[in-house]
């Protein structure tokens, strides 16, 4: 692997997040952004928590009762358990992931992704999610996912750092295209309808990182062509919730899961 220049002095967002999940795989720069991401919007850290678990339920729905078996998860952070191939992998040994990130410190901990159940297998690509070609005709995509069968394709709390509509849309066309109908689109990103996640957008930008809220029609409007499944976009808390109610006063991302037709 060539050497990564993981540029410690300026904050990223994979390492805030990691941060505030209550990982070590972060830096100073990060923990001050961090801290003052927390001071202008102090539910976040519960709020990345009920995304987690958000991801974990939606991942445990399409295994287990769309039986899929190959996901490509988009902006997938570092790893913090239970990650997505641990889900669903439960469900059947046999399914397949490929996890995308194009944080190098991502890259740096991505081995504890690939411990994949010896029926299946995951793949670790670094890549940047506006590449679309790059990611679909990578060995890790071609390897893993037959373009013959359903996908499930995943961006957790990663499109509010794509700001620019037109381009949100063109990347995840791109993405579905290749992939058969019964293939699955999950999203989950910062809402406009919590104060403090539209404080936390701005935070963001305020230390360089570009983000922006939605509203739930704009993330609605991300799933268009699709069919949108119940309940439609919502705070991730909402989404088929089992155990754990997370107050919505704290959630500060909203998604939803559409198939293809
Ligand atoms: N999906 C995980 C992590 C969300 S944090 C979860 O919900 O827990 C957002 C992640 O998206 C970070 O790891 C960051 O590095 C990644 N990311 C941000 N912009 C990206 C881009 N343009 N391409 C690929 N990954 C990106």
């Amino acid at each position: 692997m060539p050497p990564v220049d993981l540029n410690t002095s300026v904050p990223h967002s994979a390492r805030i997040y990691d941060y505030l999940l209550g990982g070590k795989d972060n830096f100073e720069a990060d923990r001050q952004a961090a801290a003052a991401i927390v001071e202008s919007s102090p539910s976040l850290p519960i709020s990345m928590r009920a995304n987690r678990q958000y991801m974990a339920r939606v991942a445990h729905y399409l295994a287990a009762e769309r039986g899929i078996r190959q996901f490509l998860d988009i902006g997938t952070g570092l790893p913090t358990s239970p990650n997505l191939h641990e889900v669903v992998q439960k469900v059947d040994p046999t399914t397949k992931i490929v996890y995308v990130d194009n944080d190098p410190i991502v890259l740096v901990h991505a081995r504890a992704l690939l411990t994949s159940a010896p029926e299946g297998a995951t793949a670790y690509l670094d890549a940047d999610l506006r590449n679309v070609e790059q990611i679909l005709s990578s060995p890790e995509v071609k390897l893993n996912i037959d373009p013959t069968r359903p996908v499930s394709i995943s961006l957790i709390a990663v499109l509010q750092f794509i700001t620019d509509e037109n381009e949100a849309h063109q990347i995840l066309d791109g993405l579905l295209a290749p992939f058969p109908a019964g293939s699955t689109l999950s999203i989950s990103t910062v809402t406009a309808h919590n104060p403090q996640a539209v404080a936390a957008a701005a935070s963001y930008r305020a230390r360089g990182i570009p983000a922006k809220e939605r509203t739930d029609a704009e993330v609605t409007d991300l799933f268009r062509g699709l069919d949108l499944l119940d309940p439609g976009v919502v705070l991730v808390n909402r989404w088929r919730p089992d155990t754990d109610p997370v107050d919505d006063a704290h959630v500060q991302m909203s998604g939803g899961v559409a198939v293809k037709n």
